[in-house]
């Protein structure tokens, strides 16, 4: 699918962005990818290893592992935009801090508004954070859909674990995959 004028304008800056630290350890910025006319947005923490190396987001094992279950839950990958609250790898894939989400969050809702999607899957507290919802328990929001502003905008939001938490943890994997069908059964039913 095709990127927007704005996702593209939006990219351009992202990878030569220095408005946080980040940008001194980054090999390369990740905006993100997919095409402006995704009804899904997925929402990550930040770039990892592979990501950092490759300039695209979840293309290592985190990333392998939610593919399969994409597809497991009847989601086309290929048929979202993907990204990640800051676009830059943190020093040994800490977590990002308030200051580093804050100062790329212009970034983020830019390709929010641009795609305007009907659903955004929020992997982990941190993608929950970014988008400025208060996460005490994760467990306890994942699953369900939640209407927030975000930029003074509604959007609809379904919260699911990272795909890291799954892959380690065998006993959450039945969990994750519910939740990636809640997602489906959300994005089915709108299109209807
Ligand atoms: S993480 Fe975001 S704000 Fe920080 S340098 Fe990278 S693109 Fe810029």
């Amino acid at each position: 699918m095709a990127e927007s004028e704005q996702l593209v304008s939006i990219s351009s800056k992202v990878v030569v962005c220095t408005l946080c630290g980040l940008s001194k350890s980054r090999t390369h910025a990740v905006p993100g990818e997919g095409g402006d006319n995704s009804k899904l947005l997925i929402l990550g923490e930040a770039p990892g290893r592979y990501e950092d190396a490759s300039g695209r987001p979840f293309v290592g094992m985190a990333g392998k592992f939610l593919d399969k279950y994409l597809e497991a839950a009847g989601i086309r990958r290929e048929d979202a935009f993907v990204t990640n609250v800051v676009k830059c790898r943190p020093p040994k894939n800490r977590k990002p801090k308030d200051f580093e989400i804050k100062a790329c969050r212009p970034y983020l809702l830019g390709q929010i508004r641009s795609i305007s999607p009907s659903l955004i899957l929020a992997l982990g507290k941190t993608a929950c954070e970014g988008l400025d919802i208060d996460v005490d328990k994760l467990l306890q929001i994942t699953g369900k859909i939640m209407k927030i502003k975000f930029g003074g905008e509604d959007f609809t939001v379904l919260a699911a674990f990272h795909p890291s938490f799954p892959m380690r943890f065998k006993s959450k994997r039945d969990r994750f995959l519910a939740d990636l069908k809640a997602a489906k059964a959300y994005l089915d039913s709108v299109q209807s």
